[in-house]
């Protein structure tokens, strides 16, 4: 339910439209005459003048005026008419697939057409392909259209004509009624932004001299002016979860003590400068008694575990509860065997809970749990399970964040919530996010960021190779597995079936264990159980006491995430084009783990498109995290960068983050300048949100 279509009319006071044209535009997010406003065109017809033939260039949607010289029927492969036109400047070809006999009789030699179309490119010269045309002589002199004609987005069934008079009847509603202008005065000055009304009616109604190449790029002022009021509305709605949360306050710890120094010592490592500084931030936030809304990013391999466990640990002093949840249950097998290494000499019992842990012992798990014995919790999603009851549980950490949505991250709050408080939460991604974007989708967090790798590290150096020589990297494979390495071997898949893809991997694994006898080949996909999972991934790292058993691993792209293998240096990924960059990333960073040099080899499918090399080429070229997320988001686009959060929780009418990033200072500036008044923060949060739940209940 939208609060303010209680106040702005339905589209159903409009002429014309009726229930049937009510569904349509329904379809397209409009139901009432601010959603009608706010549907902008995505471009401009120029039928404001005539053009003549001879300053035409392909691409121009154009009117000319013309007369016809020669009109015949070809029969080819479809029967065509060729209606050949001249305006004194030059001439141009008119083409129709479908014509009846009265139409060829119109387009006879000697009329004169107005016609407007596209102008293409034909055998003989120009050509428009079906243009609309009238015989000069039924157009009256002079009535040549005085605006630029908006083409609106479409759905089925809904023709431009429709929507452009329902949109001149809401201009003329937006006249008389008008809608609220929700910046100041000051503010609209201070940053040059054209009214409201004034904005819309622009954009529907433009000038024949605006200007339409900024606008077509939505840089035009009137476009820029709704971008940056949508913007900053969905900035203030994340400020309010933020202070929400704050105002329900929190547990406040005290400093780190002296287990977390006991564990530091215990580490065979010392921490890199990057782990003590957000360590140093996270242990500040815990001491503050407001809620920590904290992401921490750091690149694969950053070494994030290690600041999550000194968080937990912190909660543990203080006699409280942590839990980690992480996306998958490799990774939160993973996690709980660091943490129990990690945490039982010091005493403390660490549990786990996850889908694949059933019966007796899963009861025996969340009893534990529930009695607060054991002090830290690892899991998957499965932590959001009802049975699931924690005790007395201060901090949750959320791990690999941008594969939960915020939902489910608010619903773990939900669940530790002790009267009035809840708990902290230490969100860590290693996807690294554009700080444009974490500007936008974060703003109700603090942001941390692990920009070092711990030291020893060498750069994976990454190898672009069509398929077609697929016979060299397994020689390649080969050797490095001579040399005791050990290798990944990533199966991709075109199709979105988790079924197929494990089907891929089975196949490829079944060939190259025929073509490499003597490897110890292993295999591990999505839908082998959870305990075969970890068994197969146990045979493949080793142990301090058994040495490694594979030595190549073939595995779908469930090894994406956090998965460490020190002596595994070597990966090979199929059809790597079928990826986004940062999962291509996240990937690779499962190699270059250890001391010795690493190769990732990308094996693409040849041919390979223009765009495809292109970022192929980005990943030969960079191994900064950062650095490809940027790429990422101007190849792909905000949704694949922010994976569920964007897509599922912020949707945009008109803005569009890759194309508005520069905005969003300002509307950081903007949102400070306007937060303290709160009717005025609702109402711009109302119109462009509604009462949306978008962002969660807090
Ligand atoms: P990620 O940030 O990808 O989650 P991990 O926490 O899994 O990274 O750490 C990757 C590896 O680096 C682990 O084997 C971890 O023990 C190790 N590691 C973490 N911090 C350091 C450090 N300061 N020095 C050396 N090795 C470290
Ligand atoms: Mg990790």
């Amino acid at each position: 339910m939208k609060v303010n279509s209680a106040v702005i009319p339905s589209v159903t006071v409009l002429k014309g439209v009726g229930a049937a044209m009510a569904i349509k535009l329904e379809k397209l997010g409009i139901e009432n005459l601010q959603d009608l406003l706010f549907h902008l065109p995505l471009r401009y017809q120029d039928r404001t003048s005539v053009k003549s033939i001879r300053e035409l260039r392909i691409g121009d949607e154009v009117v000319i005026e013309a007369e016809v010289s020669t009109s015949e029927i070809k029969f080819g492969k479809r029967k065509t008419l060729l209606c050949r036109v001249q305006d004194g400047t030059g001439s141009l070809t008119l083409r129709f697939f479908h014509f009846s006999a009265s139409q060829k009789n119109n387009l006879s030699t000697g009329k004169t057409l107005r016609c407007f179309g596209e102008v293409r490119p034909g055998p003989n010269g120009l050509e428009m392909v079906h243009p609309e045309y009238k015989a000069l002589d039924e157009v009256l002199a002079n009535t040549m259209e005085q605006s630029l004609t908006p083409v609106y987005p479409m759905t089925e069934g809904l023709q431009q004509n429709r929507v452009r008079s329902l949109m001149t009847q809401a201009l003329s509603w937006l006249d008389k009624e008008g809608l609220a202008e929700l910046l100041p005065e000051a503010i609209r000055s201070q940053w040059r932004l054209p009214e409201l009304k004034e904005s819309l009616r622009y954009l529907h109604n433009p000038p024949p001299n605006a200007n339409i190449e900024a606008m077509s790029e939505g840089k035009h002022p009137a476009q820029r002016r709704l971008v940056i009021e949508e913007l900053l509305a969905h900035h203030l709605t994340l400020l309010n979860v933020r202070k929400k949360i704050h105002a329900q306050g929190a547990f406040v710890f005290q400093r780190p003590q002296q287990m977390s120094a006991q564990f530091l010592a215990s580490l065979p490592f010392s921490l890199t400068g990057a782990q003590q500084r957000v360590c140093a931030e996270v242990a500040e936030d815990l001491t503050l008694g407001v809620p920590m809304l904290r992401l921490v990013q750091g690149d694969v391999g950053s070494g994030k575990t290690v600041v999550a466990a000194m968080a937990a640990l912190q909660a543990v002093e203080n006699n409280f509860q942590a839990t980690i949840m992480a996306p998958t249950e490799i990774l939160a097998e993973q996690h709980f065997t660091n943490f129990t290494q990690w945490l039982e000499p010091l005493g403390i019992k660490v549990a786990m809970i996850s889908g694949k842990i059933k019966g007796k012992k899963r009861e025996k798990n969340l009893e534990v749990v529930a009695s607060g014995e054991a002090k830290v919790v690892v899991g998957t999603h499965a932590l959001f399970q009802d049975e699931v009851r924690f005790y007395n549980l201060g901090l949750a950490v959320i791990d690999e964040q941008h594969r939960f949505g915020v939902h489910q991250r608010l619903s773990l709050r939900e669940k530790g919530r002790d009267g009035l408080k809840c708990p902290h939460q230490l969100i860590m991604t290693a996807t690294p996010i554009p700080r444009t974007l974490t500007m936008s989708a974060y703003a109700d967090l603090d942001c941390s960021v692990i920009d070092e790798l711990p030291p020893g590290r060498t750069a994976v150096k990454t190898v672009v190779i069509s398929d077609q020589r697929r016979d060299e990297v397994i020689a390649r494979v080969k050797e490095a597995c001579a040399q005791k390495r050990q290798v990944y071997w990533v199966c991709t898949l075109i199709e979105e079936s988790e079924a197929l893809q494990c089907q891929a991997a089975e196949v490829t694994a079944e060939q190259l264990t025929e073509l490499l006898p003597e490897l110890r080949i292993g295999l591990i996909h999505g839908r082998m159980k959870s305990a075969e999972k970890a068994q197969v991934m146990q045979r493949f790292k080793g142990d301090a006491e058994n040495p490694y058993e594979l030595d190549l691993l073939v595995a779908t792209t469930v090894i994406e995430v956090g998965v460490d293998v020190p002596n595994a240096s070597v990966m090979i990924i199929e059809n790597p084009e079928r990826l986004g960059l940062a999962q291509l990333h996240q990937l690779r960073g499962r190699v270059g783990r250890g001391s010795m040099a690493s190769f990732c080899l990308l094996m693409y499918k040849a041919p390979l498109s223009y765009t495809g090399k292109q970022r192929l080429q980005i990943m030969r070229e960079t191994n900064d995290g950062f650095v490809i997320a940027q790429k990422d988001l101007e190849i792909r686009g905000p949704g694949e960068v922010l994976g569920t959060r964007q897509t599922g929780d912020m949707q945009f009418k008109i803005a569009d983050l890759t194309r508005d990033a520069d905005l969003l200072d300002r509307v950081q500036q903007l949102a400070s300048q306007v937060s303290a008044d709160s009717q005025q923060v609702s109402a711009i949060t109302r119109r462009w949100l509604g009462s949306s739940e978008q962002y969660g209940h807090v």
